[in-house]
């Protein structure tokens, strides 16, 4: 059985798109197969504003894992770009979310999924918007479009032409 996950990308320093693109195939030789990504964005870093403009992306999984071990990948991912959680919201090489896992509701320790910031970032629904508009949040039961359209976040979110 497969799922199909949306996970979240992010990086703010560095060379933001090579580790981005990297993550893409740690990913897909970890956890499954992107069968979708996104433009980049460059979007303004939300919490601590004095810091360098992230870039997302959004990418669709197919995934054979289950969801916590989905989120190992993620974070071995990150863990092999050298992040470091120094300061919370702060500089990062390299940002794995899982935003949805099919239409699962998960909330354990180390889990919750939907992503709880999910309908409050415009940095993730942009994206994700994109690739999934008509997707209905399984717990708010709205559609990705109609988040995007409600979402009270005004902090930039650009898209990158040609990416
Ligand atoms: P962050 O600093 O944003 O990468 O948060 C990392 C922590 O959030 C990890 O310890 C995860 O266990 C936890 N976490 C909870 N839910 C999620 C999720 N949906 N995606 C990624 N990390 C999550």
């Amino acid at each position: 059985m497969t799922t199909l996950a949306y996970l979240l990308l992010g990086s703010n320093l560095g060379d933001r798109a090579a580790r981005l693109a990297r993550a893409r195939t740690d990913l897909a030789g970890a956890a499954g197969h992107v069968v979708a990504a996104s433009a980049l964005y460059e979007t303004a870093a939300w919490g601590v504003e004095d810091q360098p403009d992230f870039l997302n992306q959004v990418v669709a999984l197919e995934t054979s894992l289950d969801a916590p071990a989905l989120l190992a990948a993620c974070q071995a991912a990150e863990l092999r770009q050298g992040r470091e959680r120094r300061v919370r919201w702060g500089a990062r090489t390299l940002d794995v979310d899982v935003l949805l896992f099919g239409s699962e509701i998960i909330t354990i320790p180390t889990l919750t999924v939907p992503h709880p910031a999910l309908p409050f970032r415009r940095f993730a629904l942009v994206p994700l918007a994109e690739l999934a508009p008509q997707l209905v949040h399984p717990q708010l039961s709205r559609t990705v479009a109609e988040l995007l359209a409600e979402c009270p976040d005004e902090l930039k979110v650009n898209k990158m032409e040609g990416s």
